[in-house]
């Protein structure tokens, strides 16, 4: 059998990083896109050639209609038909009452986190749909559900659409034998954190988790990997909650 081929977007740091890693280690050769940080992907692009699998790291702005082109033809010319999509990239601004946010803001989180998965999936389901085969996972957020008053109501949004996302594509791709599913973490150790405004934002809400810590970026790694695996050959249109009983 060959190896699946999968793009992660945003593998550069935080749980696409761990994504990749884990995926690599599972047996998937891996696509990592990423904006900016090309240290920070070719740092983990070693790390998956490192496990064994075959990595080619792409700068491809998700929000960019081109640039998600370019990502999965490149992804087709380097490793072969794309047989997995994560879709992670996402970005919230600066964290602070609905009221405040800035147009600009408003505009990048809806443009990353929902055109930018709303790109990827129909690209991912013209490819798909010609192999016969395909699964998807889409990075959503505990926020679609509890909302996040007073720290990004708007990126809550764009999660909750992710979820229908989710649910509608499952629906409409099933008779094509694609899988779509979402992962939708709580609280996780990575940088996304210091870039909204508070690094200790992790550590200050460990007493409202149950779980009583935040997660770990692999622990959201391990749901992806076991929702893009032959284990859950039968679960589809589901978004795995993966956030210490919050
Ligand atoms: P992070 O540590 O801030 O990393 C963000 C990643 O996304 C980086 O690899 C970054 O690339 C990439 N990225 C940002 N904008 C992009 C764009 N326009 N096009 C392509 N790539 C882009 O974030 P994270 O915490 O790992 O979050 C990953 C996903 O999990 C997001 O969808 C987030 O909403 C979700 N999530 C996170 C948490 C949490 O507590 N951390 C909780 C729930 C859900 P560069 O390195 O090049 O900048």
């Amino acid at each position: 059998m060959s190896r699946p081929v999968t793009i992660v977007t945003g593998g550069s740091r935080g749980i696409g990083a761990a994504t990749c890693v884990r995926l690599a280690g599972d047996g998937h050769d891996v696509v990592l896109g990423y904006v900016s940080n090309g240290a920070a992907a070719e740092l983990v692009a070693d790390a998956v050639r490192a496990a064994g699998a075959r990595c080619v790291a792409v700068r491809a702005d998700t929000s960019d209609e081109a640039d998600v082109e370019r990502l999965f033809d490149t992804a087709v010319t380097e490793l072969g038909p794309v047989t997995g999509l994560v879709n992670n990239a996402g970005v919230t601004g600066p964290l602070g009452r609905f009221a405040d946010v800035r147009t600009e803001d408003l505009r990048r989180v809806v443009d990353v986190n929902l055109m930018g998965y709303l790109l990827c999936c129909r690209r991912a389901a013209q490819d798909m749909t010609a192999l016969g085969t395909g699964s998807i996972v889409n990075v959503s957020s505990a926020a679609a559900t509890l909302g996040s008053p007073g720290e990004y109501v708007h990126y809550a949004a764009t999660k909750a659409a992710t979820d229908a996302l989710t649910v509608g594509l499952a629906k409409e791709l099933g008779p094509a034998g694609i899988r779509v599913n979402g992962v939708a973490p709580g609280v996780i150790e990575t940088e996304m954190h210091a870039t909204m405004g508070d690094p200790d934002r992790p550590a200050k809400a460990a007493p409202e988790i149950p779980l009583r810590r935040p997660g770990q970026p692999s622990e959201i790694a391990a749901a992806v990997a076991w929702l893009l695996s032959p284990d859950a050959s039968y679960t589809t249109g589901t978004v795995l909650r993966v956030s210490g009983g919050r």
